[in-house]
């Protein structure tokens, strides 16, 4: 590159012009050698010192001049108004672990790249945990292209026409505001309610508290946190609930509307004895000492994927089954139906939902050859009455893996599958889980 400023000979110019530029020219050296020496004078009168010791004090000087001679042209970085200066690196060959220059970005932030002369080419990488999750020719970037909160490393490499390239070291710290969302405004009675989280910092608690009578827990997954609140079909219905989060020093208030749904009532008679062997003391006993602990069980890993499927092929299914009153031999129960009862012929194979953890696999007085399936953040399928059973408690099961077969076991009238979906103990609707999935959240 040229220097600046320097003009070569003027050929047009006579001799004695010439000749009285250099004896100007003389003259001026010998002034300024003439001051120079003033100064060191009176600098060394003063202080006793050294002409080195003179230069040592105004080192700035030095990289004033070092810095004129950087030929990159400068790239500025504009996060939302804000400048940073970047520079290039000397050596191409190797990126360093961490680039000094550290850019801070949030939500909504748009990043812009400002080249002191306009490349032809321009490529952007950006890289989190050694992976490469961005790489853009364009010169804008938004907050919204990147994965979430982290330390990127980033490197522009621009080119230019003469064919130099550049290529540009940062540092991007990305730490976007908490943001909420939750899978509905409005619900039926016995349907599950997700709130996700995304983008909180791991020093920030989450707290949620909601009169629907469960406490959930926040799972973390990845960037996320992923709540499931079940909201029971014992809930009076037609009233607005209350769900409060709070993010580190941040509440958030979501009213949840709980529709009118209506619940039929069944009138079954059943035999008698067949009653009172299976709904008894010891039966209720059972429940207490081999179910009940289990409800409360949640995996901290989603085990599930996609959308449930219904365990029986080719069934007879009443969605109303779900949270249906009963009357047994026309007396009124105090529970509610809590899942769908699954007609079909006695041998049929009973396949599991989804994937998930066998939390147990035993004959009970009550249900029967029962299997109960953890499938992960306390959502659980329950499967009873079986004829005969294909699991053992503690197996992996993976979705439409044969868990059993159709049967009439326990307080059964006929042969069926009684399945059921609950978050930890309260049942939610499995039509729903089958239809839709867990909504805002899909596990990889
Ligand atoms: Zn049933």
């Amino acid at each position: 590159m040229k220097p600046y400023g320097y003009r070569y000979g003027n050929n047009g110019r006579n001799r004695l012009h010439r000749n009285m530029g250099i004896l100007k020219r003389f003259r001026l050296i010998l002034a300024l050698l003439l001051v120079f020496i003033i100064v060191w004078l009176i600098y060394n009168e003063k202080t006793g010192g050294s002409m080195d010791e003179f230069f040592s004090e105004s080192p700035n000087s030095f990289s004033v001049i070092i810095s004129s001679i950087i030929k990159e042209p400068v790239l500025t970085i504009d996060i939302d108004g804000k400048k940073y200066k970047i520079e290039a690196l000397k050596d191409s060959s190797e990126l360093p672990d961490s680039a000094s220059v550290k850019l801070g970005a949030g939500k909504n932030s748009v990043m812009q790249l400002i080249f002191e002369k306009e490349p032809e080419t321009v490529s952007t990488m950006l890289y989190l945990n050694d992976k490469r999750v961005l790489s853009t020719p364009g010169q804008i970037i938004r907050s919204e292209e990147l994965s979430g909160d982290g330390e990127y490393k980033g490197v522009v490499e621009a080119g230019w026409e003469n064919g130099d390239s550049t290529v540009y070291p940062f540092t991007l710290v990305v730490d976007l505001p908490p943001s909420l969302s939750v899978s509905a405004k409005e619900i039926d009675p016995g349907e599950l309610l997700v709130i996700r989280i995304d983008n909180i910092n791991d020093d920030e608690e989450i707290a949620v508290t909601t009169d629907l009578g469960f406490q959930p827990n926040a799972f973390k997954y990845g960037n996320q946190h992923i709540i499931l609140l079940p909201v029971s079909y014992n809930n009076p219905s037609g009233k607005v609930y209350q769900i409060k989060i709070s993010l580190g020093d941040r509440e958030y208030s979501y009213p949840l509307t709980l529709n009118d749904k209506e619940f039929i009532t069944q009138y079954m008679t059943i035999d008698t004895k067949v009653a009172a062997s299976t709904r008894n003391e010891q039966s209720a006993k059972e429940i207490d000492d081999k179910i009940n602990p289990l409800k409360p069980l949640s995996d901290p890993e989603p085990y599930w994927e996609g959308n449930f499927i219904m365990p029986v092929e080719g069934g007879r299914v009443s969605e109303k089954d779900f949270g249906k009153r009963r009357y047994v031999n026309n007396s009124p129960t105090s529970y509610r139906h809590n899942g769908l009862d699954i007609g079909h012929d006695k041998g049929e194979p009973v396949m599991a939902s989804n994937s998930g953890r066998v939390l147990l696999a035993d004959f009970l007085i009550e249900t029967g050859n029962t299997v109960i399936i953890e499938h992960g953040f306390g959502l659980k399928t329950w499967y009873y009455h079986m004829d005969e059973l294909n699991v053992k408690t503690g197996d992996w099961v993976k979705k439409g893996d044969v868990i059993g077969k159709v049967g009439s076991t326990g307080f059964s009238t006929g042969p069926h599958l009684h399945f059921s979906a609950s978050v930890n103990d309260v049942w939610i609707n499995p039509i729903t889980l089958i239809n839709d999935g867990v909504p805002l959240f899909m596990p990889e």
